[in-house]
């Protein structure tokens, strides 16, 4: 391994820094590639081979006698050692920290504990759920948004590793990988050895071996980076921190990031997994985790900016000219204003993705349902994503929201219009909710405590009622002849309830279940054939994260572009379980709509880069 014992003053990478800016600049773009969907182990051969062997270092010497503390040279040649690219892509990295240091996005983080089923492979157990915002100032922290449990989770875990990882999961410590290393990532404490170039998504990488120097202390990255062949910024970290602590323990992960604004690749997905099912193998701790980053775009969900924050929407005015409304009008806007109060106070507090492509896929959905049974509202309904994983549905006023992780889930149309419908039911039933939120004190409270200030249940009999008419609405829709389709997710789901505690617990809305049974839609549950894991074309409900994608940086939300992958096992179908996250990586403004993601199965396309813009 080559040793990196020379130092450089922070003149001179400022200097080369530039240099390189300017020579990427100049470059045209790298020629997109297929994908190479292989994991760090596996190298792509093609490209590899296509790229001369790196130059050796650069000599001390030479590095002293540059110029320092001169104005920024002309434009020169960009890197020519892996040491300058080292060099580069640590600056970066102090760069990136620096850049979001006042950001605090929401990080959500979904975790399957795994046992072993004969036929299905590791298969969820029990699920747990943590949401929160995460401070990426000086000391990393985090504001969470459930306070049932685990409230008393350290506020502070700044350079306390040794208590992030012990068995009880700490949800900070899935996040942890946004950074290598938050304090050191340097020569003194890391060797880099270079590896290869390698091609993830659009985007040529160059990547790296990292471990940490003998004496670097506990605690440090050992894995592999890749880093971007134009700016040199790291945009995936893949491994763990070593050595632990007596009596913890340190997770793996497998960190991405998206070049979501020009100049910066904003950690955006990690997945973490254990657990070895080998004949005789000894650690019984098993478990998938994916951490969802979003929300860096939000304001800081402090006291200070809740007052500015709440925006009171003039009503509009819809009477005729020189009329006075109506009681009936009255009582219509009053409802028209809660519903806007709660729609923007959701989206100022990162959990409700903006207006954009996925409402117009679950308006039509809606608009079918409406249309085939001649329901007409005085007001149209519009339909919201809610950015969160566990499975939910509400209603506020003539706005549906439906959750990310339920989109994603969801075999297929029918299934999408049965959800959507139980809802439509409650608005044309006129079970309002919310009215109170029309008075504006209500939006008045700090983003994390979302969970306890808003919330659309319903009473037991109007849950009852809502199906019942929601299966009336599916008989006389365009869905009517596909319902066997529900009735199959709906025994899936069932099937999966009890381990899937997390998943079925909703925050803002009606659960799907209670106690491990399946209720909502239960008169669909019986339609349709039997749930059978060995008939392959049988496809009840897909993994999370195969539908809808959220730009971390600006929340929008859009749906997945994958290509069918066949199914080969049942093995493959893992209904509503966690996957590695493979986004198709692209550069900012490379902006054409992107080819199909790369899977590895039918049934786990993985979420895919946002776009630009
Ligand atoms: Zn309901």
């Amino acid at each position: 391994m080559r040793t990196t014992n020379w130092m450089v003053t922070a003149a001179l990478l400022v200097s080369l820094s530039a240099a390189a800016q300017q020579a990427a600049n100049s470059q045209s773009p790298a020629p997109a590639s297929a994908p190479d969907a292989s994991q760090g182990s596996q190298s792509s051969q093609q490209t590899a081979a296509a790229q001369p062997a790196p130059a050796p270092a650069s000599q001390p010497a030479d590095v002293q006698s540059a110029p320092v503390a001169q104005p920024l040279p002309a434009p020169a040649p960009a890197p020519t050692t892996m040491e300058d690219v080292v060099n580069l892509f640590i600056q970066h990295e102090h760069g990136l920290i620096k850049m979001l240091a006042n950001r605090t996005p929401i990080v959500e983080t979904y975790l399957q504990n795994l046992t072993l089923d004969p036929q299905l492979g590791p298969v969820p157990s029990e699920d747990h759920y943590f949401l929160g915002r995460m401070d990426m100032g000086e000391t990393i922290d985090r504001k969470d948004y459930l306070k049932e449990e685990e409230k008393s989770m350290q506020q502070r875990l700044m350079g306390g590793f040794q208590r992030l990882y012990k068995v009880q999961y700490q949800p900070l410590g899935f996040s942890w990988m946004v950074y290598a290393d938050r304090t050191d990532f340097d020569r003194n404490h890391y060797e880099f050895r270079y590896v290869r170039r390698e091609f993830l998504g659009d985007v040529r990488c160059l990547v790296f071996d990292v471990t940490p120097k003998k004496d670097a202390g506990r605690g440090r990255f050992l894995g592999r980076l890749w880093v971007e062949d134009q700016g040199y910024n790291i945009v995936r970290l893949n491994g763990t921190y070593y050595p632990a602590p007596r009596n913890s323990y340190f997770f793996h992960m497998d960190s991405w990031r998206l070049n979501l604004i020009p100049g910066y690749w904003v950690p955006s997905f990690i997945y973490s997994e254990e657990g070895d099912f080998s004949a005789g193998a000894k650690n019984k701790m098993a478990f998938k985790a994916q951490t969802r980053i979003w929300g860096y775009d939000l304001k800081r969900g402090n006291k200070d900016d809740e007052l500015t924050q709440i925006r009171v929407d003039s009503v509009t005015d819809e009477t005729p000219a020189n009329q006075d409304a109506s009681p009936l009008q009255a009582e219509r806007v009053w409802q028209q204003q809660a519903e806007d109060n709660v729609v923007e106070r959701l989206v100022g507090g990162g959990l409700l993705a903006p207006e954009g492509d996925v409402d117009r896929i679950l308006q039509t959905v809606v608009n079918n349902l409406e249309v085939t049974n001649n329901i007409d509202l005085p007001r149209p309904v519009r339909t919201r994503v809610l950015l969160t994983s566990p499975l939910e549905t509400f209603s506020v006023g003539n706005t549906i929201v439906i959750s990310r992780g339920l989109v994603d889930v969801l075999p297929d149309e029918a299934s999408l219009a049965a959800v959507l419908a139980h809802e439509l039911a409650h608005i044309v039933l006129g079970h309002n909710l919310g009215s109170k939120y029309a008075f504006n004190d209500r939006m008045l409270f700090s983003d994390d405590t979302t969970y306890q200030n808003l919330g659309f249940r319903h009473i037991p009999e109007e849950e009852e009622a809502a199906d019942k008419k929601a299966l009336e609405l599916l008989k006389n829709s365009p869905y009517a002849q596909k319902l066997e389709n529900v009735g199959l997710f709906l025994k899936a789901l069932q099937a999966r309830a009890p381990a899937l505690g997390a998943l079925l617990t909703t925050h803002l809305g009606n659960p799907f279940a209670s106690n491990g049974t399946v209720t909502r839609l239960a008169a669909l549950a019986t339609q349709g054939p039997a749930l059978d894991n060995t008939k392959l074309d049988q496809i009840a409900a897909l993994p999370l994260g195969g539908r809808v994608k959220v730009n971390p940086w600006d929340d929008k939300a859009e749906m997945v572009k994958t290509a069918p992958v066949a199914i080969t096992s049942a093995r493959d179908k893992m209904p509503f379980e966690v996957t590695p996250f493979f986004p198709r990586l692209s550069r900012y403004g490379a902006g054409a709509p992107t080819a199909a993601a790369p899977t590895t199965t039918a049934a786990a396309p993985n979420p895919s880069t946002p776009g630009s813009n």
